[in-house]
């Protein structure tokens, strides 16, 4: 009795390839006169693979099941890493970063590390393995059949425009929820599966921050819909709100380490002209990311109406943006003979705002950046006999038709990256919505 093929007598030839680490494996299936090929890498993680021919002892030797086994494994493991690198599978279907190093054989999908540490928190609906790993054939074929683009006709088919999708450079809580969403909840096969809104309201608690104590608390918050707002109140039953946000006026990202918890999130929002910061969180991160994404439906809701001919690509826009940079910067007063003082600087769109702390609920100014053809421009460096007692060296001067301001930073690298994303700023067209911006901060000055 035995259950095992008989295997046919096979002649091995070895021969080191020239070159890029490979080893060249070739045999000859005596009875049929056939040859096959293999390819062998040398830096792989099992023995199996990173010994030699003369240490396997197959040199003229005749090839055993065992043998086989090799190399069929490899054969996997090279089609894995060729699929990977197709058109579609070649970027992460989850965050788009251009490295797939994981698969999920449950769902088909080729993703990045970062990504597939989400997955295995998913273990009923995704399971996933390294490409270096060892490769089943009906896992390889199966990865054949899907993949990136086959999986998202499946599970993001129905992904409304104005839900944020996040990259690899967006938080933890954006993408997990993200994933979950695709996989876990299936929000996306159908369309209006994914539920932000009941009859053109959502309601719930949040943390909110305290102006002045600090302290987070407990408060109402309503967004209407048919509105275009976003209340908030002090008490569950509060019948007047404390506080009444235009969506259109609203800008939200996640800062989950200024605001110190990984659920946390910024809304900056202008009333009266003036632009108020406040900070929230929830413990649940499924509940933010709705309510992050119920802001952003109210918004392309909002602006649908208000400017009926725009496409939705310029809709989504002026919806909510990730800031385009934050840090601490010395800054010099109108008279630039005043002492420079450390502040913490956001770029929101185009305005450029100055806190004294990072979390402080009303900027002590802000800077309107138009165009470079609208008299702006941004240089590394400061005026020549610039006075003043500046701790850091690395000077930036941000040239507008009304003044000039002078910042500092600590390192060349800060002020490397604060003039590219400045610049990147100014080299952008001004819409008329942005010349309409810059009349009303003149009008303010
Ligand atoms: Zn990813």
């Amino acid at each position: 009795m035995n259950d095992l093929p008989v295997p046919l007598p096979r002649t091995l030839n070895v021969e080191p390839t020239v070159g890029g680490g490979f080893v060249f494996y070739e045999f000859t299936e005596a009875k049929e006169n056939r040859s096959l090929s293999f390819e062998f890498t040398e830096d792989k993680q099992t023995n199996k693979e990173t010994c030699g021919p003369e240490e396997l002892g197959v040199v003229g030797h005749t090839v055993t099941p065992a043998d086989m086994e090799c190399t069929k494994e490899i054969d996997h493991q090279q089609t894995m890493k060729a699929l990977a690198q197709q058109a579609g599978n070649d970027t992460c279907a989850d965050c788009g970063a251009a490295e797939t190093t994981w698969a999920s054989y449950t769902l088909g999908v080729f993703i990045c590390r970062n990504c597939s540490g989400i997955h295995q928190n998913l273990y009923e609906h995704s399971q996933v393995k390294c490409l270096e790993d060892p490769w089943e054939a009906a896992e390889v074929q199966f990865m054949e059949k899907h993949g990136n683009e086959v999986a998202k006709s499946k599970y993001a088919v129905h992904v409304p425009i104005y839900y944020y999708q996040p990259t690899h450079r967006d938080c933890q809580v954006l993408r997990e929820e993200w994933i979950r969403a695709k996989y876990e909840r299936k929000e996306f096969t159908k369309p209006d599966k994914l539920k932000l809104c009941i009859n053109g309201v959502r309601e719930g608690t949040l943390w909110k921050r305290g102006r002045d104590n600090k302290q987070f608390l407990i408060r109402k918050f309503v967004l209407s819909e048919r509105e275009g707002t976003l209340k908030y109140f002090k008490t569950q039953e509060g019948k007047e709100p404390k506080c009444v946000i235009k969506v259109d006026s609203i800008n939200a990202s996640f800062q989950p380490s200024k605001i110190g918890n990984p659920n946390g999130l910024q809304i900056t929002h202008r009333k009266d002209s003036k632009t108020r910061n406040i900070f929230l969180y929830h413990e649940d991160g499924e509940e933010i990311v709705n309510w992050f994404n119920a802001i952003r439906m109210a918004q392309f809701n909002y602006f649908k109406v208000a400017f009926p001919t725009a496409v939705d690509k310029e809709i989504v826009n002026r919806m909510t943006q990730n800031f385009l940079k934050e840090g601490y910067m010395e800054k010099t007063g109108p008279k630039q003979t005043e002492g420079f003082r450390k502040r913490w600087f956001t770029l929101d769109h185009r305005r450029l705002m100055y806190f004294k702390n990072p979390m402080d609920a009303f900027p002590k100014g802000e800077v309107f950046l138009g165009s470079t053809s609208h008299g702006y421009d941004v240089k590394k460096g400061l005026p020549e006999g610039t006075l003043g007692n500046f701790t850091w060296r690395h000077g930036i001067t941000i040239v507008t038709p009304e003044r000039n301001y002078l910042l500092t930073c600590e390192t060349d690298k800060e002020q490397q990256t604060w003039v590219q994303a400045l610049t990147e700023v100014l080299g952008k067209p001004m819409t008329p919505q942005d010349c309409a911006a810059e009349a009303h901060f003149r009008h303010r000055s």
